[in-house]
């Protein structure tokens, strides 16, 4: 596995590939790396002949600059974690690599962005979008990977692909679980002992209000109940604990098309996100 940190040296080492004949796959990450993003990456090594993993903690992305200074920063670890699982190149630019002074262009996803994350973390998606596209055209990759973790960027990252005719295949990964249910995130690290033991009612609350919505119960009455599930296990603020159309991320109230339930909630100081399927029938 290579190591690359510019844009020039990266195309160059892609056009080999596809003057090869080699198809590629890029697994866009920030980094923190967990069994979550080495299954994405090995559904890329599946799908393609040469992966792309790439980290970098976009600033842009976040609307919170103590978020940012905190975000954990493992880029040995991670390297080793990739070359394990059979990466080919990691692409791992600096700030000024990505945004060189007098960078000044936005890809914004209008309506996706602006409903649940987007709502409570104004220019996120925005600074995502941004980056997603960049590091798409940079690596000129022929499946970009992500996970349905974060299934609201996934529904913006394929809407950008096709209004801007990048010609990337975009595949989304399920979510990997701990095994009492806590979605994986690089954020999990930051959970105190006793809080992390709690922390595995959000899955358990979305996964039941899901099941309630899919078998015929009205959305509000079973998301009532999760949220009140959510309090009682100790989280101390929800941001939204909602039932979405799993497409366009319009309320739900009942499971009459394939439906998503998210929720964003704060536990130990710590916001986790997560989502699952609502499943008529
Ligand atoms: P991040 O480093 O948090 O930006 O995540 C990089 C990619 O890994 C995104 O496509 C995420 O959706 C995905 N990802 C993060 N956590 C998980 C997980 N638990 N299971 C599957 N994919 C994940």
């Amino acid at each position: 596995m290579r190591t690359l940190r510019e844009v020039g040296a990266l195309r160059t080492a892609v056009a080999e590939w596809k003057r090869a004949g080699d198809s590629v796959a890029v697994v866009p990450t920030m980094g923190a790396l967990h069994d979550g993003h080495l299954s994405l990456v090995a559904a890329a090594r599946g799908a393609a002949d040469r992966v792309i993993a790439t980290i970098f903690v976009n600033p842009r992305q976040f609307d919170n600059p103590e978020d940012l200074a905190k975000y954990p920063r493992t880029e040995d670890g991670d390297a080793a974690m990739l070359l394990n699982g059979g990466v080919d190149i990691l692409f791992a630019p600096a700030p000024e690599v990505v945004y060189p002074a007098g960078f000044a262009t936005s890809v914004s996803v209008s309506g996706l962005s602006d409903v649940l994350e987007g709502a409570h973390r104004p220019g996120h998606f925005d600074g995502m979008a941004t980056v997603v596209t960049k590091l798409l055209l940079m690596t000129g990759a022929d499946l970009a990977l992500f996970g349905e973790k974060d299934w609201q960027q996934l529904q913006i990252v394929e809407r950008l692909v096709t209004d801007l005719n990048i010609p990337t295949r975009i595949i989304g990964c399920p979510t990997i679980r701990e095994a009492d249910g806590l979605a994986m995130s690089s954020r999990n690290r930051r959970l105190a002992p006793g809080d992390r033991a709690r922390a595995g009612a959000l899955y358990r609350a979305i996964a039941q209000a899901a099941d309630r919505i899919g078998a015929g119960e009205a959305a509000d009455t079973a998301l009532a109940e999760a949220r009140e599930a959510l309090v009682r296990a100790g989280f101390t603020a929800i941001d939204y604990l909602d039932c979405r159309d799993a497409a366009d991320l319009q309320p739900m109230v009942r499971a009459d098309r394939p439906g998503r339930v998210l929720a964003a909630a704060w536990i130990g100081g710590v916001r986790l996100i997560d989502n699952v399927a609502v499943n008529a029938g």
